[in-house]
C-alpha cells in the first residue's frame, strides 16, 4: 500500500529546496521528498559532510539532490541558492523554509546578538526567500511554499523571547503570503511541531524540560523528525 500512496503523490520532475535540509527535521523532510522521486536544492551553512552524506543517501533512493551552502539571513546567498536550484533542475516548484536555531536566554539577558542571530535566521529568511522565490511561482501559477514554525510560535516556555518572536513572526508571514500568493495558485502553510526529538536543536534543550514535556503529551513520547516531514509532504 505504501508504494500505491507513493506513486499518488508523485513529485517527479518537481524541484524542491529545503533550507537547514542537512539535519534533524530538515533531513526528514529531504528524505521524503526524495522517495517521491523530486529533484531536491539541500540548503545548509556549516555542515558540508552531513549534506554531502544525505545526498548519497537521496541518490540511493533514486532521486537527485544538490547541496548548497548559503545563509538565509544573506541575501546575496539566497539569490546564489535560487540560481542553483534553477540552472541545476530547469525549475522551482516547493519552497520549505526549514532553516532555524534557538539562542534561549532570559530576556534581560540576552544580547542584541541573541535577538538579531533569531529573528535574522528564523523571520527574515523565511521572507527573503519567499519573496525571491515568488516571481517563479507566480509566473507558472504553481507552487508550494511550507514554513516550519513551532508550538512556540503560540505559546511560549522561560528563555524564548527571541524563538518565540520569530516563531509567531513565521505564522503572521504565512497568513500574510498565503493571501497574496494564493491567487496566484501558490500555497502557503505553516507547520507549528512541538518538542522533536534526535535533533541538534532539541539537544541544547535541558532534561527536565523534555520530561516534562514528555510526561505531557498524548503519546507519551516526543515527536519524531518523521512525523513533521509527513505533514509537510502533505501540504
Ligand atoms: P537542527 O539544529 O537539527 O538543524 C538546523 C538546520 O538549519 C541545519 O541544517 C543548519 O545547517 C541549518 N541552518 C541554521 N542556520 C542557518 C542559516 N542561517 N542558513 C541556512 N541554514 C541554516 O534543527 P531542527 O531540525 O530541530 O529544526 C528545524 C526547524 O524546525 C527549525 O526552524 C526549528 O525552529 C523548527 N522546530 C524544531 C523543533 C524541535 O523540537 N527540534 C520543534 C519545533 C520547530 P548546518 O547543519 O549546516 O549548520
Amino acid at each position: 500500500s505504501s508504494h500505491t500512496e507513493r506513486s499518488m503523490m508523485s513529485l517527479k520532475n518537481k524541484v524542491a529546496i529545503v533550507t537547514g535540509g542537512n539535519s534533524g527535521i530538515g533531513q526528514a523532510i529531504v528524505l521524503e521528498l526524495a522517495h517521491r522521486g523530486a529533484n531536491i536544492v539541500i540548503d545548509y551553512v556549516a555542515h558540508p559532510e552531513a549534506t554531502e552524506s544525505l545526498e548519497r543517501q537521496v541518490a540511493k533512493l533514486g532521486a537527485r539532490s544538490i547541496g548548497v551552502d548559503a545563509d538565509v539571513s544573506k541575501l546575496a546567498d539566497l539569490r546564489k541558492l535560487i540560481d542553483a536550484a534553477v540552472k541545476s533542475f530547469g525549475r522551482l516548484d516547493i519552497m520549505v523554509n526549514n532553516a532555524g536555531i534557538g539562542r534561549d536566554r532570559a530576556m534581560w539577558r540576552m544580547a542584541d546578538q541573541d535577538w538579531k542571530d533569531v529573528l535574522d535566521t528564523n523571520l527574515s529568511g523565511a521572507f527573503y526567500c519567499t519573496r525571491e522565490v515568488a516571481p517563479y511561482l507566480r509566473a507558472q501559477e504553481y507552487g508550494k511554499i511550507v514554513n516550519i514554525a513551532s508550538v512556540h510560535g503560540l505559546r511560549s516556555e522561560f528563555g524564548l523571547s527571541n524563538y518565540c518572536s520569530s516563531k509567531a513572526g513565521l505564522i503572521g508571514l504565512t497568513r500574510s503570503t498565503a493571501v497574496e500568493l494564493g491567487p496566484s495558485n501558490v500555497n502557503v502553510n505553516a507547520v507549528a511541531p512541538g518538542y522533536i526529538r534526535t535533533t541538534r536543536l532539541t539537544e541544547q534543550v535541558p532534561a527536565e524540560i523534555l520530561d516534562r514535556v514528555r510526561e505531557r503529551s498524548t503519546l507519551g513520547r516526543l515527536g519524531d523528525p518523521q512525523d513533521v516531514a509527513h505533514v509537510v509532504l502533505f501540504l
